[in-house]
């Protein structure tokens, strides 16, 4: 009976009554013979943070300014937990798994921009777990940084600009703490942390009750995200627009994630030919093209959305390509939904924190005029 955003969660209740024990009672209960480490049922509790599910909306002003297919947006900048975005659904996972093997303390890093650092410091910390976060370049400032250490995380700089010295400082911190630690690479990228977008694919599919989109389309960076969706086993394209690694990287790492998601999860193995990468590297990352910024500033002038520089803008650039020449896969009206078109999903995965940065860093850009002006709706007249 239960919908796909209220499956098995680790309640409160119970993982407090954990934290309560003593370290010898504790190992007890986690030998607990009714609840056998490690199975199917284990693995999809959650640690619930977020707000479920997030809305899927259509995007109707930006569709009318542009003269675009049907866009549905689904918000996990609305995901409910600190400014987390899409990284409470894997956090919901990585803490049960956390709490479940008895670790007291989280560690993981990132760079200082990260959202992933930020948003794992306050979830450790609402579950009454310490945190310790490796951090490459200069983290001094940084609001990702500084939302971490309001949580009371330690901050740990590698001192040096190489991000992949991260995972193994990273490594080498949780092996000093040993057992009490519990390491999580950059991004929450693990089999483990994307089993939550593969609960979002169920929760998606849920929404569209029958709807077949063209295609969803999602920010990819450590591509964990990514993963979850295509682990969840939804029959509709996913499009991962890679803002940091180069397509065949990111797709063979995306794959592999996927492949050790659905094992996790005892279902079928993801379908790679349902996989395409756009390469958005552009000028770097963290920076937006102006075609980027030039969207970003649409979707906020037309829907209110807060897009940031380095996944939203990349990933709303390409599904205003796509639904300005959208492939009408299935064209036709649908009864339920009087779409005249298969919609894109355009996955708005948060970054909400860096968006209101880079927009405070912007200045007034553009002409002050409205681009449009939106119909009044019938029953609503002033
Ligand atoms: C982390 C992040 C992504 C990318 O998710 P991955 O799972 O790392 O691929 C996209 N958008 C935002 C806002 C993020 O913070």
């Amino acid at each position: 009976m239960n919908g796909p955003a209220t499956g098995p969660v680790a309640g409160p209740g119970r993982v407090e009554r954990r934290r309560g024990l003593p370290a010898a009672d504790r190992t007890r209960a986690e030998e607990d013979p009714r609840r056998p480490a490690g199975s199917r049922s284990d693995l999809r509790e959650r640690f619930p943070l977020g707000v479920w599910p997030t809305p899927l909306t259509r995007a109707h002003r930006l569709e009318a300014a542009l003269g675009l297919g049907p866009v549905l947006v689904k918000r996990d900048d609305l995901a409910g937990f600190a400014v987390a975005g899409n990284k409470t659904r894997p956090l919901e996972h990585l803490i049960a798994a956390a709490l479940r093997g008895g670790a007291e303390v989280l560690v993981t890093g990132g760079g200082p921009g990260s959202n992933f650092v930020a948003a794992a410091a306050v979830a450790a910390r609402a579950a009454g777990l310490e945190c310790e976060l490796v951090i490459w370049g200069d983290p001094e400032g940084a609001p990702a940084i500084e939302l971490a250490r309001a949580t009371g995380a330690r901050i740990r700089p590698t001192g040096g600009t190489e991000r992949s010295d991260v995972d193994r400082l990273v490594a080498e911190r949780a092996a000093e703490i040993g057992a009490r630690a519990y390491p999580v690479p950059r991004g929450g990228s693990t089999p483990v942390g994307a089993l939550g977008f593969a609960d979002a694919a169920d929760e998606l599919a849920a929404q569209l009750s029958g709807r077949r989109p063209a295609a969803i389309v999602l920010p990819v960076g450590s591509g964990g995200s990514c993963a979850g969706l295509l682990a969840g086993g939804l029959d509709i394209p996913v499009v991962g627009v890679s803002v940091s690694r180069s397509p065949e990287e990111i797709r063979a790492t995306v794959l592999d994630l996927a492949d050790r998601c659905a094992a996790l999860r005892g279902t079928a193995p993801p379908r790679p030919e349902l996989l395409e990468i756009v390469d958005a590297r552009g000028p770097g990352f963290g920076a937006a093209s102006a075609a980027e910024t030039e969207a970003a500033l649409l979707a906020l002038r037309t829907e209110g959305l807060l897009l940031d520089p380095t996944y939203g803008a990349e990933a709303f650039a390409e599904v205003l390509h796509r639904a300005g020449a959208p492939t009408r896969a299935e064209p036709g009206p649908d009864s339920r939904t009087g779409l005249a078109e298969a919609p894109i999903v355009w996955w708005h995965t948060g970054g909400v924190l860096p968006a209101g940065a880079w927009l405070a860093r912007q200045g007034s850009i553009g002409s002050p005029a409205p681009a449009h002006r939106a119909p009044i709706p019938s029953g609503r007249r002033p």
